[in-house]
């Protein structure tokens, strides 16, 4: 098979899962046991923590989640912002607000001085990392719209601001395309199968170039090819059975990872949320409640334990604050989904947004509450600008060594984030968060944090190792 052709196998799937229909708990404690050694799980493995529900074995599950997520992560939370730029969409996805024949949204694409307008928006509430989100149809320029917005993006200085990685999610691209992406110096590429199950794809994917399966289960190789090693995976749970769905999704990380020699850089686990003019939206065919998506944050953390997990906007403060601790790594803050949503204040406007919203709060007061819970949100780019990315970015995450640069570099970014823009109240909860943080460090890398922390408080700003 060559790499750009995968086949998700529904015999591996049943089979694991069929394995694991009656779970003991001897093979409970077995599978949390290698999962401590944080080498990752096997199918087999994986399909019996999906199958728990005893609240005793649930409790030691998330335990040892956190214990991964502690150990490999410590309280690091790396904050980003999404900008969606255009909402045309010539695809037919029955659970988007987006979707071409949706009489109910308003159509924007927003126009470079916009978008420019929106960047100087986000970088004046603190913002460094931007995720670049559109529909698939793009106004008169085509795909060169898509990298004049990245450049735009990276253009923007607004005081002391600026956006140091422009991660995107946009519709699958073409080898070509890909290779003109990657010169734009972008971060992550994401893009999410939605659904791995083909007849449940085929009959929510209705029309234009998402229809095809296999395009875009594919892209993620082009992407590669290309040369794009920091990729974004993701399933949108609610379509069809959470369990199928990530043992796929498992296949597919597989199948990057022999072909490439490393999985993607992160996973998103985004549930369907209600969309303005979709009733599929309102009503997730399979929705997955929040006890079953905590236990899946659990098992993903110790499925792949190095693989980033990103928590949006689209979960609630409390849902967002319980899955912190079993393994989330990045968390998305002050979001909109309507394109121009951030110069137009306060309120989203539903009818230009993608779907609703779970948390609400401005950038400020998420930084307050994480920081209050002890977590140090990090607003670091150092990885991706050091050319640590792919391949390289995992031999040094696998023996731990990627701590050193880390969880230095999260209390600098943070730093600069109090400093120049929280308000008081979070200033203070960030600094005491910041001192917990240094007396609980190994000397060296203390030692190193301070000197970083010493050059933001005399005025340097972006300093990272
Ligand atoms: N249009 C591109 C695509 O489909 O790949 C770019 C990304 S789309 C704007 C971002 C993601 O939003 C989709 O991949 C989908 O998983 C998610 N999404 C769409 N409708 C949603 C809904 N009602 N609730 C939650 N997420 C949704
Ligand atoms: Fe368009 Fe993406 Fe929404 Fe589908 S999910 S309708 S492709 S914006």
């Amino acid at each position: 098979m060559s790499a750009k052709e995968i086949r998700i196998d529904e015999n591996l799937i049943s089979t694991a899962l069929e394995k694991s229909a009656r779970v003991d708990s001897v093979r409970v404690e077995e599978v949390l046991a290698k999962a401590s050694e944080l080498k990752g799980l096997n199918d087999e493995d994986i399909a019996v923590l999906m199958n728990i529900s005893d609240p005793v074995l649930m409790g030691k599950l998330f335990d040892t989640a956190k214990e991964a997520k502690d150990t490999i992560y410590g309280r690091r939370l790396v904050i980003f912002a999404p900008l969606y730029i255009s909402n045309l969409c010539a695809n037919e996805c029955s659970y988007c607000a987006f979707r071409a024949s949706n009489p109910d949204v308003h159509r924007r694409a927003l126009r470079q001085e916009e978008i420019a307008q929106e960047v100087s928006m986000l970088e004046k509430q603190g913002h460094k990392r931007i995720l670049m989100v559109a529909g698939e149809s793009y106004p008169q320029e085509g795909f060169d719209y898509v990298l004049n917005s990245i450049d735009t993006i990276y253009g923007v200085r607004e005081g002391k601001g600026e956006i140091r990685r422009v991660n995107v999610n946009i519709a699958p691209l073409t080898d070509d395309e890909f290779k003109r992406l990657k010169e734009r110096n972008i971060g992550t590429y994401q893009v999410f199968q939605e659904t791995y199950h083909r007849d449940t794809y085929k009959k929510v994917h209705i029309k234009g170039k998402k229809t095809d399966y296999d395009w875009r289960i594919t892209s993620l190789d082009r992407a590669m090819e290309a040369g794009i090693n920091d990729v974004g995976i993701g399933v949108l749970y609610g379509l069809y059975d959470w369990r199928y769905e990530t043992l796929a999704m498992m296949q597919h990380i597989r199948h990057l990872e022999d072909a490439y020699g490393v999985g993607p850089h992160t996973i998103s686990v985004p549930r369907m949320e209600p969309a303005i003019g979709s009733d599929l939206a309102s009503h997730p065919p399979q929705p997955i409640d929040d006890v079953t998506f905590r236990k899946l944050v659990a098992i993903i953390r110790l499925a792949v334990p190095y693989t980033g997990i990103i928590m949006s906007t689209r979960e609630t403060a409390n849902i967002r604050r319980e899955t912190f601790a079993l393994g989330v790594s990045q968390i998305s803050a002050g979001s909109r989904t309507n394109p121009g949503g951030y110069s137009e204040g306060e309120k989203q406007d539903d009818t230009f947004a993608q779907f609703q919203l779970g948390d609400h709060r401005e950038l400020d007061e998420v930084i307050r509450d994480v920081a209050g819970m002890g977590y140090i949100p990090s607003f670091c780019t150092g990885c991706y600008r050091l050319g640590r990315t792919g391949q390289d970015f995992m031999d040094l995450a696998k023996p731990g060594a990627i701590k050193a640069h880390c969880a230095p570099n999260a209390l600098s970014t943070f730093m600069e984030y109090l400093i120049d823009y929280a308000s008081p109240e979070t200033r203070a909860i960030g600094e005491k968060a910041i001192e917990d943080e240094l007396a609980d460090m190994a000397p060296a890398i203390r030692e190193r944090s301070q000197t970083m922390l010493d050059k933001i408080r005399s005025g340097e700003r972006d300093v990272y190792v």
